[in-house]
């Protein structure tokens, strides 16, 4: 039996010390704030439902949503309706949940600010309320924002988007997502059980806090969304560059990262409770099989290929044209002509499609303009002869 230490009782932090706790090991959760709303959308995909029923069977306040409306820059919307709900929760019954999981299967939970770790000594240590405490095993799940790094890098600007949105007092039934023109990152808006989460996430290198305001404050006017009573929130998110997964030192002898702290998310979508949650999971297990070594492994079979895919795609997405026109401009007119691409996009949206196996599915199933729009997204050759479902080609 093993004492591991685990700073950060996000969705990554309480995952992992279940999942060792479970196996009998000495598990110790510190965390700041333990249940609380951290600022976020609060969406689950249809991958992390599946991985975690538990997610959608218990009787906690949560909103499932079945249809999304998408936005382009010049105000053409398209709707997807979606076989896979997406279950939207507020972060505090979230974070709740995990944690009281994570005390029933036998973690002691502190509330406390770790302001010092040092894995120099076969036992790491870390400083928690003036005392240092020690461990055989250091996990780091304390978030994006943390500064805790032992034999790591903090991410750069370019590795990381900044956040900013409203939980405002009302709700409804659709997710709205609205792109910008010649803007890295999106606007959502997300209902919960009892308010909306409506924020919006752009390159830290590439926009200013005040453009995304003015982004931000311009739609909730447009949409009629009305802030009185709303709170404003501000966060980091990570958005992992292809060497940023590959390169990046996320684990040593003695300690490992987990969830934002490792940049475990989609930089596409942003997208990252599942990689949090899986993520725990899987260093959970290798650590309980006394083998750390075979974290990275999983974490690459499971789903880090499929980050450096989009981190590899995210510009293009956001930044390129198609026929003269912005990408998300042409999804969404897409969107509305071929019942075909709606049914892909929202298998994409709503986590049932992932990226890597998109080009299986995408040849033979569209129609000509379609399939070199994706192509060229994902930078595929373009397929040498697909048949023209009618209503599949573009024009004007
Ligand atoms: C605005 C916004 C919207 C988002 N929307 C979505 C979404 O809709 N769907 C989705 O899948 N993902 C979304 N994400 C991403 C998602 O929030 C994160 O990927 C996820 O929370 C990561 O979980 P984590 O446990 O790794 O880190 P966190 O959830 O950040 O948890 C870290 C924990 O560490 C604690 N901590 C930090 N420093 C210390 C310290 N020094 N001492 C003690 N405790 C500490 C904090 O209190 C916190 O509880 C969004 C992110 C943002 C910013």
């Amino acid at each position: 039996m093993a004492e591991i230490a685990v700073v950060g009782g996000g969705p990554s932090g309480a995952m992992c010390g279940a999942e060792l706790a479970r196996a009998g090991h000495c598990v110790a959760i510190i965390d700041e704030h333990l249940a609380w709303e951290k600022p976020c959308g609060g969406g689950l995909t249809h991958k992390a439902i599946q991985s975690y029923p538990f997610l959608l069977d218990n009787p906690l306040p949560k909103k499932i949503v079945r249809s999304v409306e998408l936005i382009s820059s010049d105000d053409h919307r398209a709707r997807l309706d979606m076989t896979h709900p997406i279950v939207i929760y507020s972060r505090a019954v979230l974070n709740g949940l995990l944690l009281d999981r994570a005390t029933v299967a036998g973690c002691k939970i502190r509330r406390a600010h770790v302001t010092a770790i040092d894995t120099c000594e076969t036992r790491p240590r870390y400083l928690a309320g003036g005392e240092w405490h020690s461990a055989d095993f250091l996990v780091l799940a304390a978030g994006a924002r943390n500064r805790l790094l032992p034999d790591t890098r903090p991410l750069e600007p370019a590795e990381l988007e900044m956040t900013q949105g409203y939980f405002i007092p009302q709700t409804k039934d659709a997710i709205q997502i609205k792109f910008m023109s010649e803007f890295e990152g999106y606007i959502w808006s997300f209902p919960r059980s009892d308010h909306l989460s409506v924020g919006i996430c752009g390159s830290m290198a590439a926009h200013s806090s005040a453009e995304l305001r003015a982004h931000l404050d311009a739609f909730v006017r447009h949409e009629k969304i009305p802030i009185d009573g709303a709170r404003f929130y501000s966060h980091v998110l990570p958005s992992p560059q292809e060497q940023t997964l590959s390169q990046r030192p996320v684990m040593g002898p003695n300690w490992a990262l987990i969830g934002d702290a490792a940049a475990w998310v989609d930089p596409l979508t942003g997208e990252g409770l599942f990689y949090a949650m899986k993520s725990g999971e899987l260093l959970g297990k290798s650590l309980a099989e006394g083998a750390p070594e075979k974290y990275l492994a999983r974490v690459k079979a499971v789903f880090s290929s499929d980050l450096e895919f989009a981190a590899r795609i995210v510009r293009r997405f956001y930044r390129g044209k198609f026929l003269g026109g912005a990408v998300t401009t042409r999804m969404v007119q897409f969107l509305r002509r071929s019942a075909v691409f709606r049914q892909l996009m929202s298998d994409l949206f709503s986590g049932v499609q992932d990226y890597r196996s998109l080009k299986r599915r995408l040849w033979g199933q569209l129609g000509i303009t379609v399939s070199d729009f994706i192509a060229s997204v994902l930078n595929l050759e373009p397929a040498a002869s697909v048949s023209v479902p009618p209503g599949d080609v573009l024009t004007g």
